[in-house]
């Protein structure tokens, strides 16, 4: 796979600082992971791109946002009648406030809003132009008393069986005559994208080998977390988890605000020096995505495997930046 100049700007967009608010806005797919204060003032008319929103919880800082993004689908100046669809955890009493708020004051809307209450382990059909990706729920970490929920967007693909894999393609052309192709080839899912709200770290079953894994990162030190909030997770335990997982590319967020952005970069390039990881690492500082130098020094690049088709698409331009 060669690698791209980090483009990563173009084809996801956010802001997440811990305490005050997180968005992550995947354009390929037109899904906004949280919805944190201030997106609809960030994406302005891109707004009108968004199909589906998935909320990790209901804590503030992850759903703020939910009301000015339906009144701006209600009456900017886009497309305003594209069915919005809220995906939730299950049950989450402040996410069932803020929808009870719209109810009541957003009684006429010009587009079918439909909130969806989501368990872990379910899949929700996304749209692919093969029909192949969907995007499959896990369980993780967070409040005591809520459901939280991580969202896996997984692409259904075939690769060689183990047996077959060293063979050349006039071999497994002939294996397939004789065997059949079931006998050859094999389904297999591969996560492709993972969002994990701002959750203790993840389970590493639920996200092995995604492409690209958008871990919170709350401290990056360990005597940082003084309040023993224990309901983050600490850069130590996210390279674990990384590592554990096989994941191509990690994204960094929901830093706290304690630290400078020199010094995230210098404590996670200490970090992965120290551990000679062999996955990269972008953070999310504030509205902006910060490659790190790999461990050659060399400046950040990133393997566009886990977002590369994010660009390609051209459906989100359907309300998207219009006066
Ligand atoms: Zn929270």
């Amino acid at each position: 796979m060669t690698k791209a100049p980090f483009p990563l700007q173009d084809q996801l967009r956010g802001f997440s600082r811990a305490l005050f608010s997180t968005w992550l806005y995947h354009r390929r797919f037109n899904l906004l992971f949280d919805a944190g204060e201030g997106l609809s003032t960030s994406l302005l008319n891109r707004v009108f791109g968004i199909r589906k929103v998935f909320l990790s919880h209901g804590h503030a800082d992850h759903i703020a946002g939910l009301i000015n993004l339906v009144n701006i689908r209600n009456l900017g100046a886009g497309d305003q009648t594209t069915e919005l669809e809220i995906h939730y955890p299950q049950g989450n009493a402040l996410v069932e406030v803020v929808k009870n708020y719209l109810a009541q004051t957003q009684s006429e809307l010009s587009f079918s809003l439909a909130w969806r209450p989501l368990e872990p382990g379910q899949t929700v059909a996304l749209d692919d132009r093969r029909g192949k990706t969907f995007l499959r729920t896990f369980r993780t970490q967070h409040s005591q008393k809520q459901l939280s929920l991580g969202y896996n967007i997984v692409e259904a693909r075939s690769r060689l069986r183990p047996e077959f894999a060293a063979l050349g393609q006039a071999e497994i052309n002939q294996a397939i005559w004789t065997h059949g192709k079931g006998k050859v080839v094999e389904p297999f899912e591969q996560i492709i994208f993972t969002y994990g709200g701002d959750s203790r770290p993840l389970p590493v079953g639920a996200i092995t080998e995604s492409l690209f894994l958008c871990h919170e990162c709350t401290y990056l030190k360990r005597e940082d977390d003084e309040r023993n909030f224990h309901q983050h997770s600490i850069l130590d335990e996210v390279l674990d988890v990384a590592e554990a997982a096989r994941v191509k590319t990690l994204l960094l967020f929901h830093l706290s605000l304690r630290y400078t952005q020199e010094e995230v970069r210098s404590l996670v390039g200490q970090a992965l020096r120290r551990r000679g990881a062999a996955f990269q690492v972008v953070f999310l500082f504030g509205d902006r995505f910060y490659p790190l130098a790999d461990l050659a020094g060399r400046p950040g690049t990133l393997d566009p495997s886990g977002v590369s088709a994010l660009d390609e698409d051209d459906r989100d331009t359907a309300g998207e930046e219009k006066p």
